[in-house]
């Protein structure tokens, strides 16, 4: 089959691999029919996220029919439409019986990887280097999906996929991103980054019935796109994010504020910009995490810093005072997608919210490295990328 795959770093190419086969007796075959191109794989494609290797079929948004199934998996059958979940979770474990499926206890083969760097192993990911499985991911013409009696979601033939692909990641972690804020009607949150997941955080964060949502950014036609989910914008290009978010709360600081950056981050200030960007070239430190020194520095006494931008390793000059002496409470998490997965499909068949409207490009798989290319350089105002195999 074609892939998508890791060729070095900044380097995607569409190869021949081998097709998937059943290994376990809950594994599902799945032929995708879409797939998505997400900024957290941007991370893994620059080098930022440790344990990539040549040839690793990238993508972890994916949706299709079920070819196959293995003797385990008695809720699907081959024909079934479904939308399948970032993370690979067992569904019986410590984790999984508490809801928590990104830190299933059971999916990731190369736990001890990540207990080195981590302490102690999340889930496995799919498409998400070794560290965290090993396991090839969507951006293919099939894919293997463990653990398949527990994670995908039948999809009823009247809702085309792109009203339900994004369950796979971006919606429910947006939807986790606001939930974690613990919104009160009245309340005002904060969100850095306008890309699709900062997107569904805002339309997320009215749902949970936010008063007001200020999403910050520096590119207008981003602003302008998460504008139509009813938010007011902020160009930190063009304006003191601080000193404007004091100003629009009444001087006390927005409610919660949400990181949906993470890793990457881009300064407004040169001077902090080249401080992390050379401690991170040098490896001293991981991340550049501007965004969320921001969102803590921003937030209300008492208030929530929500963290669901991905971050992979260290971060430096962390202002724990702030955090301590103002009693915020910080909380994050990779997203536990099967947990929001029906709600938020019976949401899009109430009409509540069409997430299709994140999409900007629709190309075959085969332009997959275009797509790449669009999407990380910002260019054709590239907001979401879908491939269809
Ligand atoms: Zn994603
Ligand atoms: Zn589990």
């Amino acid at each position: 089959m074609k892939a998508n795959v890791w060729a070095g770093r900044n380097r995607l190419e569409i190869e021949d691999v081998p097709d998937p086969r059943i290994l376990n007796a809950r594994d599902a075959i799945v032929r995708v029919t879409s797939t998505a191109i997400c900024g957290s794989d941007l991370h893994l494609v620059d080098g930022y996220i440790p344990t990539v290797k040549k040839g690793d079929v990238l993508g972890h948004e994916f949706m299709g029919e079920v070819v196959e199934v293995g003797p385990g998996v008695r809720n699907l059958r081959a024909g079934d439409r479904v939308v399948v979940p970032f993370p690979i979770a067992c569904g019986a474990c410590f984790a999984c019986e508490a809801e928590l499926y990104s830190l299933c206890e059971n999916s990731n083969p190369n736990a001890g990887m990540a207990e080195k760097l981590m302490g102690h192993s999340p889930a496995g990911i799919f498409g998400y280097s070794h560290m965290l499985g090993g396991f090839p991911g969507g951006q293919a013409e099939y894919a293997r999906v463990p653990f398949a009696d527990v994670g995908p979601i039948k999809i009823e033939d009247d809702l085309p996929d792109e009203k339900v692909l994004f369950l796979s990641d971006i919606f429910p972690t947006g939807f986790m991103g606001a939930e974690m804020c613990d919104i009160k009607p009245g309340q005002t949150i904060a969100i850095w980054g306008a890309g699709p997941v900062g997107q569904f955080a805002a339309a997320s964060a009215f749902l949970l019935g936010a008063d007001r949502v200020i999403v910050i950014d520096r590119f207008p036609y981003r602003l302008r796109r998460v504008q139509r989910t009813g938010a007011e914008v902020l160009n930190y290009e063009e304006v003191n994010v601080l000193d404007a978010l004091r100003d629009m709360t009444g001087g006390r600081g927005p409610d919660a504020c949400i990181d949906a950056v993470g890793m990457e981050a881009h300064h407004p200030t040169p001077a902090m910009y080249a401080y992390d960007r050379t401690k991170q070239a040098a490896r001293l430190e991981t991340e550049r995490p501007y965004v969320l020194r921001e969102a803590i520095m921003a937030c209300r006494n008492g208030g929530v810093v929500s963290v669901i931008g991905v971050y992979g390793g260290f971060v430096d000059k962390f202002p724990m005072g702030t955090v301590m002496n103002r009693s915020l409470t910080i909380r994050t998490g990779q997203c536990h997608v099967q947990r929001y997965m029906e709600p938020l499909l019976d949401r899009i068949r109430a009409g509540e919210i069409d997430p299709s409207f994140v999409i900007s490009h629709r190309m075959p798989l085969s332009e997959a490295p275009r797509g790449f290319e669009l999407f990380k350089n910002k260019q054709d105002e590239c907001n979401k990328v879908v491939l269809t195999p």
